[in-house]
């Protein structure tokens, strides 16, 4: 039996894990679960799976939950109640689906104390990626992609040193596939994604093609390829999960239905694989599959993912907090879609400027990419203020 500790479990990739571990009870066992604000649902969670410990990042909910609750195990506060988790002898698996770089220190704490990490906190791995990869080799660690795209290559590359030629990274699309993206689209209209049913950040990402661009970068890090050697490719079916072209031109892909369950439930398991109840894929009914090249005019998110890519360093981390952002205060109606891209790309053009008070580092060290990260996130909201007036709508 594994003890499995679940950051972020009220999230969507969270209730997920949670259907997963239900169908497998004979293997894995629920230890601990994390929230930040959304106690409601956590003691939905609590009551189901019953965990020894439970951490709530937000203060103030936690006290709610405190005096609100029966709660027989222990309540952990804050983000030191998740890094007690990470390094809790009794946890086997770290799952963090936390969203945004909050869970870099507990994945960072659960490798250095060798515990099997899944991580679908792609933020984390997009700015701290390198660090977390060197971290897992000198703890000769295992860290599992749950992100469906990763788990596909992973799935594709199954334990083979063969060179790899390119990495083909598929993606849906997004809702604004085929329309035009104009600055009157809102936050409601853009979170209807037409595939995945995901997070709010997530999602705005899907639609700006930045989720794809901070893939490519993640891919990058755990696959250890260059960023020119992952190829995007549109694939609205959403049913290839991405593909490998190794050197003597064969193309190895992953397919399934669509359904987060399944990339989930490999990155607990592997090697091994158990009974799913995720749908077969009638071949049948699939009729077609397409392919697109992603337009790198429409998305300039895509664009400016892969030059961060390229320039590595400090880069990445800034394109994702300056991205991190704008998202939030699209959501909230504060800027336009549009101005997305702007924004990120005006926060990387100043980090790049030689006069600038941070400068750009090519091999930064962990507390250097967090002052990035810092200091993009304030650009980011400096640049949202300059915008004045009228942006409300
Ligand atoms: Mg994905």
């Amino acid at each position: 039996m594994k003890n499995i500790c679940i950051l972020g479990s009220t999230g969507s990739v969270g209730k997920s894990v949670l259907e997963v571990i239900d169908n497998l009870k004979s293997k894995f066992q629920v230890f601990a679960l994390s929230c930040d604000k959304n106690i409601q649902i956590l003691s939905q969670q609590i009551e189901q799976f019953k965990p020894k410990y439970v951490c709530i990042t937000d203060p103030v909910a936690a006290k709610k939950f405190d005096s609100e609750n029966k709660y027989n195990g222990t309540l952990l506060i804050g983000t030191d109640g998740l890094k007690t988790l990470a390094s809790h002898p009794e946890v086997d698996i770290l799952l963090n689906s936390l969203v945004g770089t909050i869970g870099l220190h507990s994945t960072i704490l659960a490798i250095k104390n060798k515990k099997r990490v899944a991580i679908a906190n792609k933020e984390t791995l997009v700015a701290y990626g390198k660090i977390i990869m060197q971290e897992v080799s000198k703890n000769n660690a295992t860290l599992l992609p749950v992100d469906s795209e990763h788990s596909a290559i992973h799935q594709c590359l199954a334990k083979s040193n063969s060179p790899v030629r390119r990495i083909i990274l598929t993606a849906s699309g997004g809702p604004f596939l085929h329309k035009s993206i104009t600055p009157d689209i809102t936050p409601e209209e853009t979170l209807k994604h037409p595939v995945w049913k995901m997070g709010k950040k997530i999602t705005i990402d899907s639609a700006t093609l930045m989720n794809k661009g901070l893939e490519v970068i993640e891919a990058s890090v755990l696959f250890d390829i260059p960023a020119s050697k992952i190829e995007v490719v549109i694939h609205p079916q959403s049913i290839i999960h991405s593909a490998v072209e190794f050197i003597d031109g064969s193309i190895i892909a992953q397919l399934s239905s669509p359904d987060m369950k399944l990339p989930i439930q490999y990155a607990l398991t592997y090697p091994e694989r158990y009974t799913a109840s995720i749908k077969s894929l009638d071949f049948e009914k699939i009729k077609e599959l397409n392919f697109e090249k992603p337009d790198f005019e429409k998305f300039p998110c895509l664009r400016l993912a892969y030059e961060s890519a390229e320039i590595g360093g400090t880069m990445p981390c800034v394109l994702n907090s300056a991205n991190e952002v704008a998202v939030q205060s699209f959501l909230i109606h504060k800027i336009r879609i549009t101005q997305i891209p702007e924004i990120v790309g005006k926060v990387m053009k100043k980090h790049s400027e030689t006069t600038n008070t941070l400068q750009f580092i090519k091999n930064p060290s962990l507390s250097q990419i967090e002052k990035a990260e810092e200091w993009a996130k304030g650009e980011a909201k400096n640049v949202i203020n300059n915008y004045k007036c009228c942006n409300s709508f």
